[in-house]
């Protein structure tokens, strides 16, 4: 195994076997948006089922909510974003090239220098990274809306509704996965950073002075949830936001961090958001967001809320970045080489098992077809009959399917087929009947070895 993952293989095999394609790009590409092509929208479908399931079915005290994009222009004045959502700006006069001016060297921006030029770049000003519309006929200020920039607003201004219509207790949590938009100044590294998102974010409310409990509660549980995706934990690693990195409503804040082949970059955020979102949305919509604790003699209080904030978009890239290998093989069917293998775990592969005969002839492409159909109530499946065997064992490597169903001349006498596993290119034979219970035995028990 060797660590090959740059950033080039993971777009041009992205792009190669159908996860995702550059927007719009007949005529250009569209910067910092992209498209997930038929690979890329299973992949991500499971990655979002797989948080859905750990932040609600495994927890009886968090629901799911799916609210609109557009909210009331206030609900931007209340949360901070109009005032303070914002990056510090520069441009250069001479190439016109703009950057984020705390993503350069200091020593350009004391001297004002372009750190690709070397032309001279303006006053650093500051640049709302919030999309701005218009809502209705009008394009005038009273119609401006916002494209939503962070789910979490969404959950709390309906925190009440779920409060009552599920009468939820706290402790608590909600769930939402949704898009996020951001008028990013520099967007680069593929997926990493981009301007339409989604994002996988779950608040939990709870009594303050329990906050601090629960904030290493959450770190804790999101720390296990990588390691049961069986992401590889050296390459996950905690950054605590200092002083001047902490957000303006947060009292603790940890990344959880991974080495992506640009270097650590943050992937998930938990946050001790504090009371600060339900203090504002009470001052701006004159709403009162106190809890009332009917346990506990009416106490009445506005909750904290530890938020766990991942981007779905950005686990795609880092389950990609995470699962891709290459290695030198010498299998049965094919001649020595390098093969190019996607390890994701079996819940997270796109295709979870690809049924191939042997030959076309002989009734073995009909005797595939068969068992695909019989698979596929239970598994994505593919089918390819096309070429060479050991040819289309490594198509199946670089899609990262964990199991491939082969059909041979042995299949048409006893029934049994030939089980080949992606991970060690180990294969079995197994009763034809017993496939699907072994598969599904297989997708439990995995675990990565490689
Ligand atoms: P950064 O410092 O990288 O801009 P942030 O600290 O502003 O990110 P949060 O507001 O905490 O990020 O967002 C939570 C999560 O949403 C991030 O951990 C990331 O996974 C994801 N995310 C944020 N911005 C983007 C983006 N522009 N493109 C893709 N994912 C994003």
């Amino acid at each position: 195994m060797t660590e090959i993952a740059t950033m080039d293989k993971i777009t041009s095999l992205a792009k190669r076997r159908g996860f995702v394609f550059q927007s719009s790009e007949i005529y250009g590409g569209q910067n910092g948006a992209w498209d997930y092509g038929p690979m890329g929208i299973e992949l991500k479908n499971r990655i979002a089922a797989a948080w859905w399931k750990e932040m609600t079915q495994l927890h009886d005290d968090i629901v799911g909510l799916d609210a609109a994009i557009l909210m009331h222009p206030r609900t931007w004045e209340a949360s901070g974003h109009v005032e303070n959502f914002t990056d510090p700006l520069v441009d250069c006069k001479k190439c016109n090239a703009r950057f984020r001016a705390d993503q350069i060297p200091e020593e350009n921006l004391a001297a004002k220098k372009c750190p690709e030029c070397g032309g001279e770049l303006t006053d650093t000003r500051k640049f709302n990274l919030m999309f701005k519309t218009h809502i209705g006929p009008a394009e005038d200020s009273a119609s401006i809306i916002y494209l939503r920039p962070e789910t979490a607003q969404g959950i709390y201004v309906n925190y009440k509704n779920i409060i009552q219509s599920n009468r939820m207790k706290i402790p608590f949590g909600i769930a939402q996965i949704g898009k996020a938009f951001r008028n990013e100044i520099v967007t680069k590294n593929f997926i990493f950073r981009t301007c339409e998102f989604e994002q996988m974010e779950m608040q939990f409310f709870v009594k303050p002075g329990t906050d601090e409990e629960w904030f290493n509660e959450w770190r804790n549980r999101r720390w296990a949830y990588y390691e049961k995706l069986g992401v590889k934990m050296d390459h996950l690693r905690w950054h605590q936001h200092g002083p001047d990195e902490l957000a303006h409503y947060a009292k603790d804040a940890y990344d959880i961090e991974y080495l992506f082949p640009m270097g650590w970059r943050e992937l998930e955020g938990v946050h001790n958001r504090t009371d600060y979102d339900l203090s504002r949305h009470t001052q701006y919509s004159g709403k009162d967001m106190q809890y009332i604790d009917q346990d506990n003699n009416n106490e009445r209080y506005i909750p904290y809320i530890i938020e766990t904030s991942a981007g779905l978009t950005r686990n795609l890239l880092m389950i990609l970045c995470d699962a891709y290998d290459e290695e030198q093989v010498a299998e049965k069917g094919s001649a020595d080489d390098w093969r190019t293998v996607l390890r994701f775990h079996p819940s997270l592969a796109p295709i979870t098992v690809a049924v191939l005969p042997l030959m076309k002839k002989d009734g073995l492409a009909e005797m595939a077809q068969d068992i695909r159909r019989e698979l596929k109530e239970d598994f994505s499946t593919d089918y390819d009959q096309g070429g060479a065997i050991g040819r289309r064992y490594r198509r199946q490597d670089e899609a990262g399917t964990p199991f491939c169903v082969t059909v041979d001349y042995q299949s048409k006498e006893d029934n049994t087929v030939t089980l080949r596993f992606r991970d060690s290119m180990e294969q079995v034979r197994v009763p034809r009947a017993e496939l699907a219970i072994r598969l599904r035995q297989e997708i439990k028990a995995y675990k990565r070895k490689v």
